[in-house]
């Protein structure tokens, strides 16, 4: 199948972005393409104007700020692969498991957080970080944590006039530890089970998030706490399946797997 008819403009700034958005109602953004392509030839989607953001200059930045790093919507995951970043190494750990080099080439973190993906990388990763995203419209600038952004599968804060400029990434101590862990079902394909934990001492930050669910990722707030007063001695299968015991209960190959991935993801934090 092909995709219906559209038309299409690339604005070279995020002004002429923002002013298409709001005289084209049924008018979507395109980053990488690499979910919208698809869902276009396959008619999920029929916008009736294809806005590309890949011309904006401004949301293709990667600035390092006192407390954090602003990574621009358009920056891809290979960019973020290729390029390591002071107190954010977590950043080149995810992005370089994400699909294949193609798909990284294109594929953008902000596409991937606005579209929501249950399965995807940013949303989950994002989240543990404790990231922030910058989201723009005709009328101003809002600034969600991305713990809360996503509200459920494909459903993020967003309105339809808004934009995703950026994701503020909190920069970690030299202290820090974190640990990232997926199960696919073959390389290259979205997991079937995630999980991502950072820990870090100097700013008291515990995050553990299982992600790939059916929705949004999950905190896992009281394992994190217990795990970072207690150390690795916490982290008993027992202490896991309380705490995952309503989304991986039982032996089905999908519960093990989630219990097997925040278990993995937890002891890397311990192991590095
Ligand atoms: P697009 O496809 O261009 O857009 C997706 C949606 O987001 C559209 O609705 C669009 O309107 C909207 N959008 C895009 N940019 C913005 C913005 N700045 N502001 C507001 N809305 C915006 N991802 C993973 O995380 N893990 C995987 O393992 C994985 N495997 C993949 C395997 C394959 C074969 C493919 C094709 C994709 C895979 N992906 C995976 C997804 C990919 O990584 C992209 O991140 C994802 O497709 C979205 O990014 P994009 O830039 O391509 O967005």
């Amino acid at each position: 199948m092909k995709a219906a008819a559209f038309d299409y403009v690339r604005p070279p700034d995020l002004a002429g972005v923002l002013d298409a958005l709001q005289i084209a109602p049924g008018a979507k953004l395109i980053a990488g393409g690499q979910s919208l392509v698809p869902m276009l030839n396959l008619r999920l989607a029929r916008p009736s104007l294809l806005i590309d953001i890949g011309g904006v200059d401004a949301l293709r930045i990667v600035e390092d700020r006192k407390t954090h790093v602003r990574i621009g919507a358009t920056v891809t995951h290979a960019e973020l692969e290729d390029r390591p970043i002071s107190g954010c190494a977590l950043l080149q750990r995810v992005a370089r498991g994400i699909a294949y080099r193609s798909v990284r080439n294109r594929g953008t973190v902000g596409g991937s957080m606005a579209h929501a993906d249950p399965a995807a990388d940013w949303p989950l990763a994002m989240a543990a970080i404790g990231a922030t995203v910058i989201v723009e419209s005709g009328t101003g600038a809002r600034q969600l944590p991305a713990e809360d952004f996503m509200l459920g599968a494909f459903q993020t804060r967003l309105s339809d006039e808004e934009v995703v400029v950026a994701i503020d990434v909190p920069k970690l101590s030299p202290a820090a530890r974190f640990g990232y862990y997926k199960f696919c079902r073959k390389t290259g394909e979205f997991p079937e089970a995630s999980a991502a934990a950072v820990f870090d001492p100097a700013s008291r930050t515990a995050q553990l998030y299982l992600g790939a669910l059916a929705g949004a990722p999950q905190p896992l707030h009281d394992l994190a706490a217990t795990i970072a007063r207690q150390g690795a001695p916490a982290i008993t299968d027992a202490a896991i399946a309380d705490a995952l015991h309503d989304v991986a209960k039982g032996d089905a190959p999908q519960c093990r797997m989630r219990r097997a991935a925040v278990k993995r993801a937890l002891k890397e934090v311990f192991a590095s």
